[in-house]
């Protein structure tokens, strides 16, 4: 076989941001990611994305690792912190500047509001400082151009997806004011770098993934597939994140989120009673079967979620 058609071994990744400790949906993500990752004999990778040092919680990191391995959710070579990979995010950010596809953009929140549609996911930048800072302005964040109409993704659960870019997203941050690197900027450089084939994550997430495929284009970089899961709401209808049942998981008490956690991504029941978490994921991982999983969204309600 040629080289280039030898294919590439399954790398997953868990992604969580600090900011605190894990509650069931990000559970459903971690569990998700790992049993698909594991099913295929492939590796799974932990990043933390603590590229906002705002909203990091000190320790938090370290009482995620602690509860990942409590459940039994053992990962593959070095934890990786965006906080210790500038550098990498200033080359991507240098290429991109090289082939002119970012510009330095003077506009505030509150004018980028005023100016703006309103998308999806908030006020859509008009393209105010596209060419060129208006005089008398500086510079607070950097943009990249985005020109590019309907981008499409199938997604392996959802299906396709089609998003309109400079219509319904626009020129995206990739340096913000406050001068910490863009989330999406950040993913995309880490997903390649730590050869990521599959992204196994949220459905919160299902929205940015087009402009993440649109960036991963522009400089270079190969497209991991996507499946996202589903969301957890509380049963006040709210991302389980935000809502009050977003209570952290028990690592003393794994068993019952674990099971949980399979039965709500709609997997087979388990044959046999499981004693520890690593009879859980003997039985588990052989069955795990990502066809199974519910486009969603899941509802729970909230004095259900530890
Ligand atoms: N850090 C993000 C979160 O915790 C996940 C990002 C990703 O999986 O791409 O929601």
């Amino acid at each position: 076989m040629a080289p280039d058609s030898v294919p590439l071994r399954y790398r997953g990744r868990f992604a969580p941001s600090p900011t605190g400790p894990l509650h069931l949906g990000s559970l459903i993500a971690a569990v998700g990611s790992f049993a698909d990752a594991r099913h295929q004999g492939g590796a799974w990778l932990l990043r933390i994305e603590d590229v906002d040092q705002q909203r990091c919680l000190p320790g938090a990191d370290l009482a995620i690792l602690k509860t990942l391995e409590a459940f039994g959710l053992w990962w593959d070579e070095a934890v990786s912190y965006q906080s210790q990979r500038s550098g990498q995010y200033e080359a991507a950010l240098e290429r991109l500047r090289q082939d002119q596809l970012t510009y330095p953009c003077a506009c505030t929140r509150r004018e980028i509001a005023a100016n703006g549609r309103q998308g999806p996911e908030g006020p859509i930048y008009a393209g105010n400082c596209r060419a060129g800072l208006p005089p008398g302005r500086a510079a607070r964040s950097l943009r990249l151009r985005v020109d590019c109409g309907d981008l499409s993704v199938v997604d392996i659960i959802h299906g396709p997806n089609t998003q309109n870019l400079a219509a319904e997203v626009g020129d995206v941050v990739m340096r913000r004011a406050d001068g910490f690197f863009a989330y999406q900027l950040a993913v995309v450089v880490d997903d390649a770098e730590q050869g990521i084939t599959r992204v196994v994550r949220g459905a919160d997430l299902l929205g940015s993934t087009p402009r993440q495929i649109y960036l991963q284009r522009c400089l270079g970089l190969p497209q991991p597939e996507y499946a996202h899961l589903p969301l957890l709401l509380g049963d006040d209808g709210r991302k389980l994140s935000k809502s009050l049942a977003a209570a952290p998981v028990d690592p003393a008490d794994p068993l019952p989120s674990l099971l949980r956690v399979w039965q709500l991504l709609g997997q087979a029941p388990l044959a046999d009673a499981s004693a520890n978490v690593a009879e859980f994921w003997q039985q588990a991982i052989p069955r795990w079967d990502l066809a199974r999983v519910p486009v969603g969204p899941l509802t729970i309600n909230s004095d259900e979620s530890r």
